[in-house]
């Protein structure tokens, strides 16, 4: 009995929590939508199907972002055209056959990219057997406004952007209007249910009822100045006069059990909340007042939709430094680099310039996009349909 259901093969590698949180919402959003009509499988195409050393590729992100001057010397030597289209090509001769595979593998009806090294190849290698028509190829793009050129191909069905800030860069890059889409980025379904009240969460949450919180943090692996940015307001959070908090603080750490050892081992004069890793966010975003992170672009999505005014202390060079403005020039949050800055600003959102944090929560809710999730996954589904009334299927002959 031949299976009727639809697939749908999203590649990402595991470079930062960002492009692997944007493929499983979209995987969520399809068993949501529409059940077991869909198959969605999540493939790290250069971890799992590639010979080494393209197989090192996401470890070796782990070790550049982790030293950001090489970073941003990969980003900026690969960003020119006339530098990474050669590269991929050769890089496509060594690993063709077994990509091919990887891809064929999963018979997709259609295929979701959401990582800025996963067009080329796979683009260039479905073309070459023919198959670029029968199989739909899109781009879900996960940066805010900046966004690496190679994000964009001409060949692509379909580019998602995220602001209007990326699309402008999907034109420029020679993309079509009927090919790009701007839903917004594609954050957890979770992120849409209603809220439930304050209070109630906060005590679910274990966290003091009277006191306004913050959440620090620093994406999927708990990198920036987290540390010292929580004992900075650990001192701005205390007030001496009253003996006694005016702020409580909530830093979730993600992978970063180094983190988690040294700040549970440090002295708090504030109710803290020390965590690991959280499948929960939307819980935690939804307790707090505002938010300090790094310019992650899911981390800023999802404080969005909360409508938590955003504390922006970092970024990775390259593809996180056009999420900064965005924020601020929207007047949504504020940027800083320095702990007793940043530390400072939480203070007064939480004694006289309340009306400040006010107005930014009010600015953050005007950006948020909570149904880009949907709105992808439903024309992502009227691109399968379509596809299937336009050509015949003759499924023997495209995967022999
Ligand atoms: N995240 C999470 N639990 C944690 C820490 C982070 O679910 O304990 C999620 C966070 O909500 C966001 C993603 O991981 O969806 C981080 O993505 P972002 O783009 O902000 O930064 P990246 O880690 O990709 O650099």
């Amino acid at each position: 009995v031949a299976d009727k259901k639809k697939r749908v093969l999203i590649l990402m590698t595991d470079t930062g929590g960002g492009h692997r949180a944007s493929a499983e919402a979209l995987k969520s959003t399809f068993e949501l939508e529409y059940g077991d009509i869909y198959e969605v499988t999540i493939t790290d195409l250069w971890t799992d199907h590639t010979p080494w050393p393209f197989n090192q590729l996401p470890k070796s992100y782990s070790f550049l972002v982790k030293h950001s001057t090489l970073w941003k010397a990969t980003f900026h030597v690969t960003a020119p055209r006339f530098i990474h289209q050669p590269h991929f090509a050769f890089t496509s001769v060594f690993i063709a056959r077994k990509v091919m595979r990887g891809l064929l593998k999963y018979r997709p009806d259609i295929i979701v990219s959401v990582h800025p090294l996963m067009q080329h190849v796979p683009i260039r290698l479905l073309r070459a057997r023919g198959l670029l028509k029968k199989i739909p190829f899109t781009t879900v793009v996960t940066d805010l406004s900046t966004g690496h050129p190679t994000w964009f191909h001409r060949l692509v069905t379909r580019c998602y952007c995220p602001s209007k800030e990326v699309a402008e860069r999907a034109t420029k890059a020679g993309l079509k209007p009927s090919q790009i889409r701007v839903f917004g980025l594609p954050i957890r379904p979770s992120f849409c249910r209603p809220v439930r009240p304050k209070d109630e969460l906060k005590m679910e949450l274990g966290m003091n009822n009277e006191l306004p919180a913050v959440l620090l943090m620093g994406g999927g692996e708990g990198m920036g100045p987290v540390e010292a940015t929580a004992k900075a307001l650990g001192k701005s959070l205390y007030d001496m006069q009253s003996d006694k908090p005016i702020g409580q603080l909530v830093v979730i750490c993600g992978r970063n059990k180094k983190l988690i050892k040294r700040l549970e081992d440090a002295e708090w004069s504030i109710p803290v909340k020390i965590k690991g890793f959280q499948t929960n966010m939307e819980e935690w975003m939804a307790a707090c007042d505002c938010i300090i992170t790094k310019a992650g672009p899911g981390t800023i999505a999802e404080a969005l939709i909360r409508g938590l005014p955003l504390l922006l202390n970092d970024y990775i060079a390259g593809q996180e430094v056009g999420n900064v403005p965005y924020v601020v020039n929207n007047g949504a949050g504020k940027f800083s680099k320095d702990p007793k800055q940043i530390a400072k600003i939480v203070a007064e959102w939480f004694g006289p310039k309340a009306d400040e944090l006010h107005q930014m929560s009010h600015n953050a809710l005007r950006l948020a996009r909570p149904d880009a999730v949907f709105k992808i996954v439903r024309d992502l589904d009227s691109l399968v349909r379509y596809k299937e009334r336009a050509v015949t299927p003759c499924p023997a002959l495209a995967f022999s």
